[in-house]
């Protein structure tokens, strides 16, 4: 199994005889909870030997309906996905903490595109938002283009026929997500259709510097 350190990076491990001592690790293995871990790492070997996890929150301690399931898989697909193993990630990390503690049932919209555009951010995948790659000019109310095949945002002029849109508002919203913590945004409404243009964004650029598509992506795009 994987698991997201804040001093080591991503590391592969595996837990010492988890199987038979249930009572040691409990939920503690369990995808997306943030544990106290002991681990012993030896020379040659790639796995890490997991000894003890205390866990200190858990994503089951609160109800798990298939919506938060899917966002927490979403969650745990594109840190697999996007970290390399032993490339400590604070930032990554940080962010990983705040958005699963908003990760709701019924509320899962928000932090799946904040993690979503943070992460493709954090990557170093992101254009600036505010104005076309190409040209320069500034969006200055008017929708912004991205497209499959290359890099960048692009303005009415310079987008290719088959890119898709991302409204105004949503541009408002993203350059929010870039300046206020998610638990800010937390307290409005965000239903389902609330900037989803720009998670289509956040995944497409996830989707198209990893070169593979992310299957909870498609989970997320069949919730009712
Ligand atoms: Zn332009």
């Amino acid at each position: 199994m994987s698991f997201f350190t804040r001093e080591h990076g991503k590391l592969k491990g595996i837990a010492k005889s988890a199987a038979r001592s249930r009572r040691r690790f409990g939920g503690a293995l369990e995808p997306m909870t943030y544990v106290l871990a002991s681990f012993v790492e030896k020379p040659k070997q790639e796995l890490v030997r997991l000894d003890a996890c205390e866990i200190v929150t858990s994503p089951l301690s609160e109800p798990v309906d298939y919506a938060r399931a899917t966002a927490l898989a979403f969650l745990a697909e594109t840190l697999e996905e996007t970290l390399q193993d032993h490339d400590p990630q604070d930032a990554v990390f940080r962010l990983a903490l705040a958005v699963l503690e908003q990760t709701r049932a019924e509320r899962i919209w928000l932090p799946v595109t904040y993690f979503g555009l943070w992460m493709v951010r954090l990557m170093g995948w992101m254009p600036e938002i505010a104005r076309c790659t190409e040209c320069g000019r500034s969006f200055a109310g008017a929708p912004a283009y991205f497209e499959n095949y290359r890099d960048g945002l692009f303005c009415g002029e310079h987008r290719h026929p088959a890119a898709r849109a991302i409204s105004p508002e949503s541009l408002m919203l993203a350059a929010r997500i870039f300046r206020e913590p998610i638990a800010a945004l937390a307290v409005e409404e965000w239903p389902r259709n609330r900037a989803a243009d720009l998670r289509r964004f956040a995944v497409q650029g996830l989707e198209r510097h990893l070169e593979k598509r992310l299957r909870s992506v498609q989970a997320l795009r069949e919730l009712a």
